[in-house]
């Protein structure tokens, strides 16, 4: 049996398309066009290609964006100046700041995106958004997963009861995915590069979640027959070719529906981004 590809580009378009309709809402009612500030920092050639789709994502939904580049030899303190006048600005309601960072001022990364104000962090990643997150209440939540949660609902996944395992504990996608999948009734492990029997864990799965940064690790001998697998990972092994965490030729031979790389979980976390710009204009407008 072969696995159900979930086609990234078809729940993107359901996304986006319900945040089309909510712009075109905020714009009728409240006469307010959501508006999102990308910052990017330095030349860094896969920021920019996310950043010029983010832009166009924007564009197509009627959302007004602004692209602010500055140079690699910017401070931290000329980076925290700009996001101030952002974080004072009406019509921005989203603010980000496209990682990595500069290498010289990438310890700084947290001071960084803590200055952006809670209610323009359309990332999700301020204290107080991940504080909510994890106390169960509504805030701003990281795109990726929860762009996996969102695709999971949409392609009629029940959740509920399921035995989830995720490989990969860092901010941005392991642990809001540990509590996504927790507040949808998942019995839910967490595993890193410490955890011993990996393989015997990730059998375990109903739903597995490869969020490691490394081609292909998960092989089919670690996929329980029939799992959902989502893979999260975006990996460059040739100028032109990308693969994810899983070996996704092997690994869809015996899932019963897993996500590509390409084409998969990277265009639901653009979907997200515009659904948080909508959410984070109507928090602004009440
Ligand atoms: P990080 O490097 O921050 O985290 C990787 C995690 O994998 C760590 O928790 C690490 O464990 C764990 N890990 C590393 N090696 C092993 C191993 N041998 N066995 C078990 N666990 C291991 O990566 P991110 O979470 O930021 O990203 C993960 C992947 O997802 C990357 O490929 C990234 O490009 C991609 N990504 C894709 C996005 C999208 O839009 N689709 C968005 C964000 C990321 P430990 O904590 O012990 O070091």
């Amino acid at each position: 049996m072969s696995a159900k590809i979930l086609q990234g580009k078809d729940f993107a378009a359901q996304i986006k398309e319900s945040a089309r309709k909510e712009v075109e809402e905020l714009k009728q009612k409240f006469n307010v066009t959501p508006g999102l500030a990308v910052i990017i920092v330095g030349e860094n050639p896969a920021s920019q290609v996310y950043v010029r789709n983010k832009h166009k994502a924007c564009e197509e939904l009627g959302i007004r964006s602004e692209n602010i580049s500055m140079p690699e030899t910017t401070t931290k303190e000329e980076l925290l100046n700009k996001i101030d006048e952002l974080n004072a600005a009406k019509d921005i309601h989203g603010i980000l700041v496209q990682l990595p960072l500069p290498d010289a001022i990438k310890k700084d990364s947290e001071e960084i995106l803590n200055r952006i104000d809670p209610r323009k962090d359309v990332d999700g990643f301020h204290p107080m958004n991940v504080g909510k997150l994890v106390t169960g209440n509504p805030g701003l939540i990281p795109c990726t997963p929860a762009g996996c949660i969102e695709m999971l609902d949409l392609a009629g996944i029940e959740i509920e009861g399921k035995r989830a395992v995720i490989i990969g504990r860092s901010n941005i996608v392991g642990k809001p995915m540990l509590h996504l999948l927790m507040a949808k009734n998942a019995t839910v492990t967490v595993c890193h590069s410490r955890t011993k029997n990996l393989p015997e864990v990730t059998r375990e799965a109903d739903i597995l979640v490869a969020a490691i940064g490394k081609p292909q690790f998960v092989t089919a001998d670690m996929v329980k027959p029939g799992a959902v697998v989502i893979d999260v990972g975006i990996n460059r092994i040739a100028p032109k070719k990308l693969v994810g965490d899983t070996d996704f030729e092997n690994v869809k031979e015996i899932a019963s529906a897993i996500t590509p790389v390409p084409g998969g979980v990277g265009l639901l976390t653009v979907a997200m981004l515009m659904k948080n710009v909508v959410t984070a204009t109507k928090l602004s407008v009440r």
